[in-house]
């Protein structure tokens, strides 16, 4: 019998000593991954089921935020190709869609779920590419919760009579929609998916930023069969969205995006008969008591405000931390951010991949510069940062008061600010003295806490002892000047119908 021998001398070199770099942070090889994205170098609008070239003839470039490099080009519409889709969208309503029964609409829902699961790696390095998120985050979320989102709405189709025991359901019409650009596919299938589910038919704008998952998904769509016109993409800037707000054939509209434009939309469509779902802005408080288990909030509030660059409007940019745990939850926040890896979002160990523009850059810096000036304290890392694309240090803000900017404005950045609280109440009444209302986090060991913070707080969702958690099935959205209407569940699905 061969006998197994420890060799005396490694062939292999010696690996050095693993390096320390800026005193905290170890350096790992790079990681990044590799599946092929399957870019085209153009990309046209997607009209009546076909790709088509934009009237005007122009084109605009989509870029690489992590390296400021041209991935594609876009078509850019015009009234005139909005107007091509509007038309496409009432045939495609009027002749097939909004006639076909609830299970054959099923059956196109699910194709369109499978299809994208089957091509998940592809779209999720596409995601990364265009919008700058980690890869972690688009692969393991974005692509993942987006294809949950047609699955779920596949389950519904065929059963929409109990969407509203008692009552009968109707489709709409036609629909408009337009898009953000922080979760570029996920916010096209929870806008899509209900709308489809319930017969309706779809003109969508996605951001000008990151056009490119919206235009892959047509191709999607084309696989499934999906009747041409049920879905049409038009792409461009703000002016386009405009186009898409106020067309005279939408019988709905859903708009996510800053409440600032919301607010311009409101006013454009007051007086129209068009039903309406705006979620917009936010400024979640999360909330941390001495009883909570700090490790596991430090972690959650860590996941609430630097996860996707800070780019998440329910993002926890405002820590009300209990006085008595005060200087220990900022002490281990300190020692958390500093391990965070800021870096190549292509690569799997990235946890802040690169701000989405250089626009939205600009803003975080200006916002981070109004802090310091205002007088609160200001913690960041000296991780090191790619010498190319636009990329911002996890920062943290100490000793803020309600009257800074920081704490009242929303930053869309991984910036946190930090404020104290010494009674139940005080932290009620400062999580609520805010001009929105979407979202917010409650840490504490207390069931009865928890019942009362989330009675009390004015915000749409609440999550106790977690943070950023979603699920289809779960509606979402807000209060005050962070919108109404709900997406997601079966309020989400309300919201596209009318009842008889
Ligand atoms: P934004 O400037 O309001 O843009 C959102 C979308 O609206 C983009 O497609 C934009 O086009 C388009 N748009 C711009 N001007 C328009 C107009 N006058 N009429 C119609 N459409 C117009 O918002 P953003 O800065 O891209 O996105 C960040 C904001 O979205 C944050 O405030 C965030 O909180 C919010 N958000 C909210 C939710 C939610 O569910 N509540 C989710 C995600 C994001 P272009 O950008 O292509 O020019
Ligand atoms: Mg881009």
């Amino acid at each position: 019998m061969p006998t197994l021998t420890a060799k005396k001398t490694s062939t292999r070199p010696a690996r050095p000593a693993p390096e320390l770099i800026f005193g905290d942070l170890w350096e790992f090889d790079p990681s990044p991954e590799t599946a092929d994205p399957k870019l085209k170098t153009r990309y046209d609008l997607f009209i009546n089921g076909q790709f088509v070239a934009p009237k005007s003839g122009k084109y605009f470039d989509s870029i690489n935020p992590a390296n400021e490099r041209k991935l594609a080009e876009i078509a850019q519409a015009s009234a005139a190709d909005v107007d091509a889709a509007y038309q496409a969208a009432k045939a495609a309503y009027d002749n097939v869609w909004g006639k076909l029964p609830g299970r054959e609409r099923a059956k196109y829902l699910f194709r369109i779920a499978r299809l994208l699961q089957d091509r998940a790696r592809e779209f999720a390095v596409a995601e990364t590419l265009d919008g700058g998120k980690p890869i972690k985050e688009s692969r393991d979320f974005d692509v993942p919760m987006a294809a949950a989102h047609f699955f779920y709405h596949a389950g519904w189709a065929d059963k929409l009579d109990y969407v509203a025991p008692g009552r009968r359901v109707a489709p709409l019409g036609v629909v408009g929609q337009v898009i953000p650009w922080n979760f570029p596919l996920l916010m096209l299938a929870w806008k899509l998916a209900p709308a489809l589910a319930m017969g309706n038919t779809v003109v969508l704008k996605p951001a000008e930023t990151t056009s490119i998952t919206c235009l892959k998904l047509a191709e999607i769509l084309q696989d499934a069969g999906l009747p041409p016109g049920v879905v049409n993409f038009v792409t461009g800037a703000g002016d386009v969205g405009a186009a898409v707000m106020n067309h005279p054939i939408p019988a709905k509209l859903s708009f996510t995006g800053s409440t600032e434009v919301g607010k311009i939309i409101m006013r454009s469509v007051a007086g129209t008969d068009k039903k309406m779902t705006l979620e917009l802005g936010g400024k979640a408080a999360n909330i941390v008591f001495d009883d909570a288990p700090l490790n596991q909030a430090v972690e959650g509030i860590v996941n609430g405000i630097f996860f996707n660059q800070g780019h998440v409007c329910c993002a926890g940019s405002r820590l009300l931390v209990h006085e008595p745990v005060a200087e220990q939850v900022l002490t281990k926040l300190k020692n958390r951010i500093k391990v965070l890896r800021v870096g190549d979002p292509l690569d799997k160990n990235t946890d802040i991949g690169a701000i989405n523009s250089k626009e939205q850059l600009r803003k975080i810096t200006a916002m981070v510069a109004s802090g310091v000036k205002e007088g609160a304290e200001m913690f960041q890392p000296t991780c090191r940062l790619p010498p190319k694309g636009f990329y911002f240090r996890p920062t943290l803000f100490s000793g803020v008061s309600m009257s800074h900017r920081i704490a009242r404005e929303e930053i869309f950045g991984p910036v946190l600010s930090i404020l104290t609280f010494r009674t139940v109440d005080e932290a009620i009444e400062k999580a609520n003295n805010t001009a929105y209302g979407l979202s917010a986090g409650v840490w504490t060991d207390k069931g009865s806490r928890i019942l009362k913070m989330s009675t009390e707080l004015k915000a749409g969702v609440v999550w106790a002892n977690t943070y950023n958690k979603f699920d289809p099935a779960s509606p979402f959205g807000g209060y005050k000047e962070s919108g109404f209407g709900r997406e997601g569940g079966r309020q989400g699905l309300l919201d596209y119908c009318k009842l008889i």
